[in-house]
């Protein structure tokens, strides 16, 4: 197949950059696309074609009922192409087209669809004051948009994140400018494409690539133009962001890693919890936030429970991603398979693998990609860094527990504090665990059921406020009390 050219999106109009770097996929390591990387003065470009859409024009001027109903028209318009954005999500990632289009792409159309519903119903605060000496007034908070937004995601679900910021970032009257990931740059293009068709006024989506440092993701970070960052990805990049914005304290909305805990109590369906937990280690490679990697088991299950887990790896199917009988793609990339690898090596000594623990051999073209065995592994101390440390591929650690009160303890011993599972029949238990779980959520007897009105976000290395619902429309706008004495 020819490698497709992408290029950044300006102004509403397609650019080319100041280097052009390769997309290597992870199904088989042949090239898929040639990327245009911004230098800085594309990213600058991007930045002021962003700031004139806010301050004026007809982006600026558009009616909220003109902006919902736009945002309605995305969500049409990437319907209408569905097939074409799984097409290009598989082809950057690898994902199996089935979760490329259950998840990834429908996900996006009901991003843009959920914040158009509540851009359409979002009101104001306000309050009747009276104060002791009598004097009385109306408070109003009256939000407008912050402005120039920059949005920074990761590779492993880059529609779905992207949009999840974009969508009500629009919705509110900001501009973007959006720096997908150099794994992933495909999705952020052909949705320009979507916008463009759609009427987005020039200049309110903007799309730069490139990487991180020295590249398009810090001169985006460091523009003096840009009012807010929300970045998705590693803790550590949120640190090295949070540096680049400290000049002009530019506020930042960061969804970072996790070292997510499921906890199976010994009154848990066991066969739901099992299948639960399968899916919450094994989905998309293990390359989601929200995957777990620490399962801790009530001693008198704990057999049973590896076993079911083990043969839940066992049981998945890795191979190209148009086969409907593939269940596991590959990993984003060989770099990322040798930091895993490197984590099942640290288990393999101190540990005892039970199911995986190397790299597949699936024969032809496809030995060239980034493929790995899905992992369970036991026997490792709550100390041993692969108990500790965000790994983001197929692996799990399973620890046995005794009671709630220590299970607790050491589910909530980690910096991060994304996710949490607990498993178990008893309801009075299932609340009062979830409750006391350090996370931005805790679910229970389910994994990955989301509602986009919550709050979205972590504690600790996990993040930096709530996105979702009216935690993002608070995001991306910024109130002026208005105080009127009556
Ligand atoms: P990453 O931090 O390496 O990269 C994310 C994005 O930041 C990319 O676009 C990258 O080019 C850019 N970037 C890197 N360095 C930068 C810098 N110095 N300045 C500006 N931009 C920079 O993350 P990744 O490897 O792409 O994604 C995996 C990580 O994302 C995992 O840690 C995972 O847990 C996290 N993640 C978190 C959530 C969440 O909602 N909390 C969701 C998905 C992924």
């Amino acid at each position: 197949m020819h490698p497709r050219s992408v290029r950044g999106f300006v102004d509403g109009a397609f650019v080319e950059g100041s280097a052009v770097f390769e997309k290597i996929s992870p199904v088989d390591g042949g090239v898929v696309a040639q990327v245009h990387e911004a230098g800085r003065e594309e990213v600058d470009a991007a930045v002021r074609a962003a700031r004139r859409a806010v301050d004026d024009g007809p982006w600026a001027r558009m009616s909220t009922p003109d902006r919902v109903a736009l945002l309605r028209r995305i969500a049409e318009g990437i319907e209408e192409r569905f097939e074409d954005f799984v097409a290009a999500e598989v082809a950057d990632t690898g994902k199996p087209e089935r979760l490329a289009r259950e998840l990834d792409v429908s996900r996006a159309v009901a991003n843009f669809r959920q914040f158009a519903d509540m851009a359409a119903t979002v009101g104001l605060d306000a309050f009747h004051t009276e104060t002791p000496t009598g004097r009385r007034a109306l408070n109003y908070a009256f939000r407008k948009p912050v402005g120039v937004v920059a949005v920074i995601v990761p590779w492993n679900l880059p529609l779905l994140l992207l949009t999840w910021k974009v969508a009500p970032a629009l919705a509110c009257g900001n501009a973007v400018v959006v720096k997908p990931s150099e794994e992933t740059p495909s999705t952020a293009a052909l949705l320009a494409e979507v916008m463009a068709g759609a009427g987005l006024p020039n200049g309110a989506y903007n799309v730069v690539h490139g990487f991180g440092p020295e590249s398009a993701g810090e001169f985006l970070t460091t523009h003096p133009g840009v009012d807010a960052v929300t970045f998705t990805g590693e803790s550590s990049t949120g640190s090295a962001i949070m540096r680049a914005v400290a000049p002009g304290v530019t506020p930042v909305s960061f969804e970072l890693g996790g070292k997510n805990a499921a906890i199976v109590f010994e009154d848990a369906d066991l066969d739901r919890a099992v299948a639960g937990l399968a899916e919450s280690v094994f989905a998309n490679t293990g390359q989601v936030c929200l995957c777990t990697e620490r399962v801790y088991v009530q001693r008198s299950v704990f057999d049973t429970v590896v076993q079911g887990l083990a043969e839940r790896a066992g049981a998945l199917r890795p191979g190209r991603p148009d086969d409907p009988a593939t269940n596991l793609g590959p990993l984003i990339s060989r770099k990322h398979r040798e930091k895993v690898l490197g984590f099942y090596a640290a288990a393999r000594a101190d540990g005892r693998l039970v199911a995986g623990g190397g790299v597949p051999e699936l024969g032809g073209d496809l030995d060239g990609g980034a493929w790995i065995e899905p992992t369970v592994v036991t026997g490792l101390d709550d100390g041993h860094r692969a108990v500790r440390e965000e790994i983001f591929g197929p692996v799990c650690a399973v620890l046995p527990f005794d009671t709630e009160e220590e299970v607790v303890r050491r589910a909530n011993d980690t910096r991060y504090g994304l996710a949490a599972a607990v498993w178990t029949e008893d309801l009075r238990r299932g609340h009062r665990v979830a409750q006391r779980m350090r996370a931005g959520i805790a679910w229970v007897n389910c994994w990955y059921l989301r509602d986009l009105r919550s709050p979205f976000g972590g504690f600790g290395l996990s993040g930096i406020g709530r996105e979702g619902g009216t935690h993002s429309l608070h995001f991306y706008t910024e109130p002026t009390n208005v105080c009127v004495e009556l």
